[in-house]
């Protein structure tokens, strides 16, 4: 039967390819990829050699129904994204929808991922009532008030269900998401820097900590970032009542002067 293939790519350490992509991606006539210099390297450093598509935001809309067309013509074709799994803040969803619009089959090869990475590295609480899920919100807005907005829109969600919140972040914007996180109520974070690649780096600290401790050094600004925002239970005995907004603040009161 016609088909995609999805394949998740490494997103640092090579090694990281599975069997199953290898195997795929060596079976094809062709792989779309979001920058041909990119992929031609990474397939070179698996032995590779296949001709690539380039599609990407700018020319996706003119080269999904050709690569359909293909698809339908017999042709054996993969879609892979720069790192990771296509379509997780990358490409990969318009040609996924507009193939299985189609009537033809999609199949995804797992590999992968910053986001799960991330949290598979932060201590997420497994298996607990509410701690288990997470909240994914890729990048931020790239301006300053509607990222803002858009953080805080973010963050309530993820509290109000006691979710995480993975964020992706390019490490030229991390000093001014510092500064914004800062503004807002204080919470757990872990920063997950390099992935599987060799200065892979780990830190968990509080939110308002977080511009104090990339200024203490140049070095920590370098690299790719995904964030893991944990949900703080409340804390009434430690909570600051200027940190609290009005209702809570009356709740605690009513609590405290019932003993509780
Ligand atoms: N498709 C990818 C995935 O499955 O995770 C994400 C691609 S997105 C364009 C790139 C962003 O993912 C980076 O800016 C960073 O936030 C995160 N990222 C990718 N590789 C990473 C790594 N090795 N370590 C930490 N974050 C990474």
């Amino acid at each position: 039967t016609h088909c995609l293939y999805v394949v998740a790519t490494p997103i640092g350490n090579r090694g990281d390819i599975s069997l199953r992509a290898w195997y795929t991606l060596s079976l094809m006539d062709a792989i779309a990829c979001e920058d041909t210099r990119n992929s031609a390297n990474l397939l070179q450093s698996l032995g590779l050699h296949k001709p690539l598509v380039a599609v990407h935001e700018h020319n996706e809309h003119s080269q999904t129904p050709l690569l359909v067309a293909r698809l339908q013509a017999g042709e054996r074709i993969a879609c892979i994204s720069d790192a990771g799994t296509p379509g997780i803040s990358d490409p990969g969803a318009h040609l996924v929808a507009a193939v299985r619009a189609a009537g033809l089959r999609i199949i995804p090869l797992p590999g992968a991922c910053a986001a799960v990475t991330a949290l598979s590295a932060s201590g997420v609480p497994a298996g607990t009532a509410h701690a288990q899920g997470f909240v994914f919100a890729g990048f931020l807005p790239s301006k300053g008030r509607e990222r803002l907005t858009a953080l805080q829109a973010w963050i309530a969600q993820a509290q109000a269900a006691q979710h995480n919140l993975v964020i992706y972040e390019a490490p030229h914007r991390m000093a001014d998401l510092a500064r914004q996180l800062a503004d807002l109520p204080p919470l757990t974070l872990t920063l997950a820097r390099e992935l599987s690649k060799q200065f892979e780096h780990l830190h968990t600290l509080p939110s308002h900590d977080l511009a104090a401790w990339l200024a203490e050094d140049a070095q920590r600004l370098r690299g790719e970032f995904a964030l893991v925002l944990h949900p703080s239970p409340v804390r009434a005995a430690t909570a600051d009542a200027g940190d609290l907004d009005e209702a809570t603040r009356h709740t605690l009161t009513v609590l405290l002067d019932e003993g509780l």
